[in-house]
């Protein structure tokens, strides 16, 4: 029997880099789309790629741009896909507040594209959309569920929004297979570093090691419902998996503040975060989602789906990657 063919926008990210691990696992032959930029950009997905067993055998990469439709229909034509996985766009919460029109374009606008792609693929495709807590913003009810009312607080929640309605309109319009995974935050050692736990894992692993000395931030009072972005792909990949479409929010169900993430990072080098943490109010946001908490119940039921990993252990996890890092050892995998 032919492998599974999967297609993923934003493979060089965190989350596509660690579903692309999967799918490998799982027999699937996987294409990657891959922007042109002025340095590699492909770091986290480069082990898989010199790989001789995996690079051009099971792994391809092109070249390519959420923008660049044209480009896009015709890797679907060559690919013919038979999932297609959406992680790509702009996905910091506090930058885009800075630049609203590009976020808003890429992943609002660029969601529609591939949308309209999906209309035309004369094959079966199942798309998962990686939509995101911030579209919740500031819910009336906490912890929030799929049918938790949309009340985004940030321009990327805003396009998340309108990504996320546009693909239930394109699932109940056109019978189209398509799921939104509404994931809360999810973490890890390839976690961007302008992203709030890597910067704090990154800074307690440097401080320990005499390379920095002090970490600034904003608001540490700010409270999230942290997980760890392996389980959380698993979940995705199950969301694909089943006869129907539907919709899944992906949550610990549990929220930490900073100060408590701070706490468990600088507890693993055993030092006391107050002496090293500054305040910039650069890092503070005009707006700050509230109550975001999820309950993931649904796709425990329906797709055996439980995330594992709690806030304090990743924490640990990703200095602990940091450290290792900072050695000289192999980036943590
Ligand atoms: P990430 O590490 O920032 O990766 C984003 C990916 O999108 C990168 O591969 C990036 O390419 C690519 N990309 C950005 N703009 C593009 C464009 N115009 N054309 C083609 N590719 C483009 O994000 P992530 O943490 O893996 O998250 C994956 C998705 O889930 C994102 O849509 C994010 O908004 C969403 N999400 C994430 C979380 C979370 O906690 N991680 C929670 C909810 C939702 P480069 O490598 O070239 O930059
Ligand atoms: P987000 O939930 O996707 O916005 O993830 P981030 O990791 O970027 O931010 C999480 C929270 O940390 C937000 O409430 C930020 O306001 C807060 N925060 C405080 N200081 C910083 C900082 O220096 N950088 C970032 N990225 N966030 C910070």
């Amino acid at each position: 029997m032919a492998s599974p063919t999967a297609f993923i926008t934003g493979i060089t990210g965190q989350d596509g880099s660690y579903l692309t691990e999967l799918l490998l696992a799982r027999g699937y032959v996987v294409h990657g789309l891959v922007r042109r930029a002025s340095l590699f950009n492909r770091s986290r997905i480069e082990h898989l790629r010199l790989d001789p067993a995996i690079g051009g055998k099971t792994l391809f990469l092109h070249y390519g741009d959420l923008n660049d439709t044209t480009s896009l229909r015709r890797l679907f034509r060559r690919i013919r896909p038979g999932e297609v996985y959406h992680f790509a766009g702009q996905s910091h919460v506090g930058l885009s507040f800075e630049i609203p029109e590009a976020t808003c374009h890429e992943v609002g606008h660029g969601t529609l594209g591939l949308l309209e792609l999906l209309r035309d693929q004369e094959h079966p495709v199942r798309f998962y959309h990686a939509s995101s807590s911030e579209v919740f913003g500031a819910p009336a009810t906490a912890p929030q569920n799929e049918d938790t009312p949309l009340r985004p607080t940030s321009p990327y929640g805003c396009a998340k929004a309108f990504a996320t309605n546009l693909c239930r309109v394109y699932r109940e319009a056109y019978g189209l297979f398509i799921c939104n995974g509404i994931a809360y935050n999810h973490e890890s050692p390839r976690r961007g570093e302008n992203f709030v736990t890597r910067k704090i894992s990154l800074a307690a692993a440097r401080i320990a090691r005499g390379r920095q000395h002090e970490l600034v931030l904003g608001q540490l009072d700010a409270a999230r419902d942290w997980g760890y972005a392996p389980e959380f792909v698993e979940g995705m990949w199950h969301a694909l998996q089943r006869q129907e479409p539907d919709d899944y929010v992906f949550a610990t169900g549990e929220s930490h503040t900073l100060a408590e993430f701070i706490d468990a990072a600088f507890a693993t080098v055993g030092l006391d975060w107050r002496r090293y943490v500054q305040f910039d109010a650069r890092y503070v946001r005009p707006i700050e989602p509230v109550r975001l908490v999820g309950d993931a119940a649904k796709a425990h039921r329906l797709l055996g789906w439980t995330p594992r990993t709690k806030m304090a252990d990743l924490a640990r996890l990703m200095v602990q990657a940091d450290l290792a890092l900072l050695d000289g050892a192999e980036p943590a995998r």
